[in-house]
């Protein structure tokens, strides 16, 4: 970092700052992961200076020949990693991804179904102050508010009666396994494209340890940061060439101008990343790990919505408690644990105060945390509930500085990024 230490002072404190909370902080937020050094570094080159509107080979700007074949690696790393025959590593973000596969498919006015934001779905999935709620007409589905499982008969219930052109499956607070099958059921059943949004769990299907959406799905959007831990950034797939063509026309000249190349081959890098043996291992240990951590907080007595996990986020649920989810992130963050605030099924509280807690296990997994540490982990976060005085996390000196030296003890035990 010499030279933004030269050039600009200010933000090289900044990134010392955020590079000391990341490393001497527990990083439990579950869209949220450490990038390898490699993707860091491409993320840094010289692509960045790079135009490059339209598609490789079809540019227009001319000297695009090298940053051509960067997005031509990712397309096809990323084909390979998912078992896709197209695809569209350009989005910007998970959010341009699902705005690039709308635009492709519907038109302003449009039905389209997807879950709804209290019950775990992402604010483009139809939420009304996202520009999906507002270009479309939106319908949506949630969670059987007893068990914390979809709801598949209202899937099909509210899909025959208004006939979505689109139904969404995917989310950003679902700790199960989706059934795509009967997704692709009640879409065939109404004539429907059906669209999965795998940002969560990406990288638990580049491993193979969770069903393949693409095997159902007519399209799959993605974001490239969380499990699949490559930059920031989107990416859209599918097997459908008439999708495909619609979706590169919705994404350039539709919505973006030109390309991100250093984002796109920092994707590059990452999915090479992923197609290495370790990063199955890699995925299976942050589903133990999230196993572990949820049965140790239940055993500590926290409920968690749909009694568990089978991937890398867990939803806690403190309706039964005098936590709120705000004063509990609030106080752990005090802590140095950071997670955030969540609404669960049957929520009473504000959406700025939750009833719930949204954990989840990439990040400290790239760390090398395993069961052991999560048992100390669901400990801690089960201590700072128990302590938190008020909805700004208040919460007794004491406790907080022997929790804090907890903290510290895990993560000088497992270095984040040693060779910066
Ligand atoms: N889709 C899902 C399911 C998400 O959880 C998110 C982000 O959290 C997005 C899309 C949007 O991604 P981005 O923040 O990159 O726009």
């Amino acid at each position: 970092w010499e030279n933004v230490k030269n050039s600009d002072p200010e933000i090289y404190e900044i990134i010392q700052e955020e590079l000391e909370r990341q490393e001497f902080g527990l990083e439990l937020i579950a869209s949220e992961n450490f990038a390898s050094i490699a993707v860091m570094e491409t993320m840094g080159s010289v692509l960045t200076n790079k135009y490059a509107e339209g598609y490789p080979k079809r540019r227009y700007y001319g000297g695009c020949q090298v940053v051509d074949k960067g997005e031509i690696l990712a397309r096809n790393r990323a084909k390979e990693l998912f078992n896709a025959k197209y695809a569209n590593v350009q989005p910007h973000s998970g959010s341009q991804a699902n705005m690039g596969v709308y635009f492709a498919l519907l038109q302003p006015g449009d039905t389209f179904m997807g879950m709804s934001l209290s019950h775990g779905g992402h604010l483009t999935h139809g939420s009304p102050v996202n520009f999906s709620g507002n270009i479309y007409n939106v319908v949506s589905y949630g969670v059987n508010e007893d068990t914390g499982i979809i709801d598949y008969d209202e899937v099909r219930e509210v899909a025959h009666k208004h006939k979505p052109k689109i139904i969404v499956a995917g989310g950003s607070a679902y700790a199960r396994i989706i059934d795509f099958k009967k997704f692709r059921e009640i879409a065939d059943e109404i004539g429907a494209y059906l669209m999965v949004d795998m940002a969560h769990f990406a990288g638990l299907v580049a491993a193979g340890i969770y069903p393949n959406p693409l095997d159902y799905a007519d399209v799959v959007t993605t974001t490239t940061h969380k499990t699949l831990r490559g930059p920031r950034g989107g990416m859209i797939l599918t097997n459908d060439k008439d999708i495909y063509k619609a979706v590169n026309k919705a994404i350039f000249p539709g919505i973006q101008g030109g390309p991100l190349e250093h984002v796109i081959a920092a994707k590059a890098v990452a999915f090479k990343e992923a197609l290495e043996p370790e990063f199955e291992i890699y995925q299976k240990q942050v589903v133990m790990n999230a196993k572990t951590l949820g049965d140790e907080l239940e055993k500590n007595g926290m409920k968690i919505v749909s009694g568990g996990t089978d991937s890398h986020l867990l939803l806690l649920d403190l309706s039964d408690m005098e936590v709120t989810g705000k004063a509990l992130e609030k106080g752990l963050e005090k802590c140095h644990i950071t997670v955030n605030k969540n609404t669960v099924p049957k929520e009473k509280r504000s959406p700025f105060v939750t009833s719930g807690i949204r954990v989840g296990t990439p990040a400290l997994t790239t760390r090398g945390m395993k069961e052991e540490e999560m048992r100390i982990i669901a400990k801690l976060i089960v201590k700072v509930a128990n302590n938190v005085k008020d909805d700004e996390g208040t919460i007794d000196e004491n406790i907080k500085n022997e929790i804090i030296k907890e903290v510290k003890e895990l993560s000088d035990k497992f270095p984040l990024y040693k060779e910066l």
